[in-house]
């Protein structure tokens, strides 16, 4: 198994290059965000707890989106490597992910971390809320809660991996195209030392 997290504040684009880094190289998706935004979809009573803190930029509470993660893992125990998309977003939850894999035998082969500048984050989210039809994308102060979240709570996920010398910084600015290949240039020999399955 390969697994990888692919870190960076709301708007670098973890998104987009997951869909391309999955199909390259088969691996499942897990986005903590895309999940909470299925649950609120159906309505359920996860989701409108969610709703409600999300809407406000806030973070959702510890236990829930690792119970989410938990779930995800175990109806996926065939797949090749996870990609990990807006998870883990605190130190708590890079422990739990961590007691997770362990109990499959596995664990994270790198942390791809994309580094974007704070006036770049706020242009690409507000862009994206033309369209997305996400309602936290169109306040901007909504996104500054985000960002702000990411800064108190997030950031010290990476400081987390880097002690297990597993972080690798990527300029997030750029095309898609120069960002996707500077991902898999760190991927790829990574992925050459693991037997083919
Ligand atoms: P972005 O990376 O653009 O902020 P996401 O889709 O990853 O978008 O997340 C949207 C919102 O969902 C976050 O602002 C947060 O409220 C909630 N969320 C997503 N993942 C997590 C997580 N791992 N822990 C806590 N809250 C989360």
């Amino acid at each position: 198994m390969f697994n990888l997290i692919l870190f960076g504040p709301p708007g670098s684009g973890k998104g987009t290059q997951s869909e391309k880094l999955i199909s390259r190289y088969g691996l499942k998706h897990l986005s903590t965000g895309d999940l909470l935004r299925s649950e609120i979809a159906s309505h359920t009573p996860l989701g409108l707890e969610a709703k409600s803190l999300m809407d406000k930029g806030h973070l959702v509470p510890d236990e829930v989106v690792i119970g989410m993660i938990s779930s995800a893992l175990d109806s996926n125990a065939k797949a090749r490597g996870f990609l990990f998309d807006g998870f883990p977003r605190t130190s708590a939850q890079a422990e739990a992910l961590d007691k997770l894999l362990e109990l499959k035998h596995t664990s994270i082969g790198v942390m791809l971390a994309l580094n974007v500048s704070e006036a770049e984050l706020v242009r690409r989210l507000l862009k994206r809320g033309e369209t997305s039809g996400r309602s936290d994308d169109n306040n901007e102060l909504v996104i500054r809660a985000r960002i702000g979240e990411y800064h108190a709570k997030t950031a010290v996920v990476a400081q987390y991996y880097q002690h297990f010398d597993k972080v690798k910084l990527v300029n997030g600015e750029g095309t898609i195209e120069e960002i996707f290949r500077a991902l898999c240039k760190e991927i790829d020999p990574r992925l050459e030392n693991k037997v083919p399955q």
